[in-house]
């Protein structure tokens, strides 16, 4: 046990963390100035602490955090790249963080600008001819682009016709939740032995009541979708159209693009690829780009350019806002710092060094677990546990014990299409040294699951807390103190 563990409950009667002047004026009465109703009546329950104590708390709490500036972070799906710190330095720029939204224009005109140039430069990376920086999020994303799915089948009269979206099996779990919601029918499409899409069902499933595709592309195995092409075609033969997911475009920047592969609509994740930590909880921003023929259904407004003013352009056939004001500012002026200090070479350089990094780690494990697909991966790679799972080891357990070792785990039992899945994405940012020390640690770790496996069930050894029951911490997290006397 460790000192913290000992002592949960800090709160001592009477002891505070600060002091002020008693015997002065206060210099304004803030009760007098607030509505009744909003006057608190009875002290806070607050924990009664030192300023030390306090500060050890929340030390000690995030010394108990794990993240990309801790150590290696292989999550698949989700990007966790190394944020270079003179984004975040540009983001607090008072300029940019200390204005207002309902601000005139002719006063934000450097805001403007740069949420400007940011659609300009994500038109090039995504192949679209216009983007909304509007939505908060990918899942937020996708809806948008479904919505204008919906819009433009409705002017084409094809709204009641048409209700079937398809949806991979390998898909992101929001594919089909953002379909649902956007009130499409979802109609899954099997992957074949390949881990693509199988590309016969798709055209049989084809025909006048197809909306249209959803696609990520790599796919979430890792996989580049070879025959997007013909995908596309059997799409816009029967009216539908291609949405594609690009919360993780680190495999294409620079390479190809989603107009290239004959896609209609868009979304990126501009907290994975674009350099905002993702899976923090914090905000993120998930632009959407679409062809020509769609842009009017845009949210609105855009930001356009009328000589040398950036002005606000209001869309009269808008699928309406998705979301206040300019969707998460702070996260696109991130985006924009990103991509000026990478350059057009440095963006290309990122998607060839995460898909170089990715097979590296993949050769490397492939001895010691199964690989499913055995071509090359793009930025992330799947193994399965299922060698380990005979020994009694299961995929939990090898994630578990990863983190005695300092690594955070993996995505698992993700794509479901992969019995025992272990999801790998090492990201571009990380050194050869940090690769091959996790791929010691996971073959040291398929060792562990043939000769000492209750040491692998038993893990993690060394954390805080040992096994959680994830549910209960999901949904009944207990978030609000109370003080010890009024329990
Ligand atoms: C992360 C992710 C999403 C969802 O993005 P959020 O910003 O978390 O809503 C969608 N699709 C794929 C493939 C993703 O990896």
């Amino acid at each position: 046990m460790t000192g913290d563990e000992l002592i949960f409950e800090l709160s001592t009667p009477g002891r505070v963390a600060y002091s002020l002047p008693t015997d002065e004026t206060p210099l304004y009465d803030l009760a007098a100035e607030l509505p009744a109703h909003l006057v608190r009546q009875a002290e806070p329950g607050l924990p009664e602490v030192s300023e030390l104590q306090l500060m050890r708390h929340y030390t000690s709490l995030s010394n108990k955090n794990f993240g990309v500036e801790t150590g290696f972070y292989p999550l698949g799906s989700c990007t966790m790249k190394y944020n270079p710190k003179v984004n975040e330095v540009v983001a607090r720029y008072p300029g940019f963080s200390a204005i207002h939204p309902y601000q005139a224009a002719e006063t934000v005109q450097g805001a403007y600008e740069l949420m400007y140039n940011l659609q300009e430069d994500l038109k090039v990376v995504t192949g679209m001819d216009a983007i909304t920086l509007q939505p908060a999020a990918g899942a937020q994303g996708e809806w948008t682009g479904l919505l204008i799915f919906k819009k433009y089948f409705e002017e084409k009269g094809e709204r009641a016709q048409r209700k079937k979206i398809f949806v991979p099996d390998s898909a992101h779990g929001t594919n089909p939740a953002s379909a649902i919601i956007a009130g499409f029918d979802v109609v899954e499409i099997p992957s074949n032995e390949r881990g693509t899409v199988d590309l016969a069902a798709l055209k049989a499933a084809a025909g006048s009541d197809t909306a249209g595709l959803m696609l990520t592309n790599p796919n979430t195995l890792g996989l580049f979708e070879t025959d997007i092409v013909e995908m596309a075609e059997i799409i816009h033969e029967v009216g539908g159209l291609l949405y594609y997911d690009g919360a993780n475009a680190n495999a294409i920047l620079g390479k190809t693009d989603p107009g290239e592969m004959g896609f209609d609509v868009v979304h990126l994740n501009l907290h994975k690829t674009f350099s905002t930590p993702h899976g923090g909880g914090g905000p993120g921003s998930g632009p959407v780009g679409v062809k020509e023929h769609l842009a009017p259904y845009l949210p609105s407004p855009l930001i356009a350019k009328e000589g040398e003013q950036y002005v606000l352009k209001e869309l009269p056939r808008s699928i309406g806002r998705v979301k206040g004001y300019f969707g998460n500012f702070g996260v696109n002026v991130r985006a924009y710092a990103y991509i000026l200090t990478m350059g057009p070479d440095g963006l290309k350089q990122v998607s060839e060094s995460a898909v170089l990094h990715a097979n590296y780690l993949k050769k490397r494990l492939e001895p010691y677990f199964d690989t499913p697909y055995g071509q090359h991966s793009k930025h992330e790679f799947v193994l399965s546990g299922k060698r380990q799972k005979k020994l009694g080891v299961r995929t939990l357990d090898i994630a578990k014990r990863l983190l005695d070792f300092g690594f955070y785990a993996p995505t698992v039992y993700f794509p479901l299409i992969v019995e025992e899945c272990i999801m790998i994405e090492p990201t571009e940012t990380e050194a050869k040294e940090v690769l091959d020390a996790f791929a010691d640690v996971m073959i040291e770790i398929a060792h562990e699951a043939e000769e000492t496996p209750e040491v692998v069930l038993n893990a993690p050894h060394n954390k805080a807390v040992r096994r959680l029951d994830e549910v209960t911490a999901a949904r009944k997290p207990i978030v609000r103190y109370t003080k010890p006397e009024e329990n």
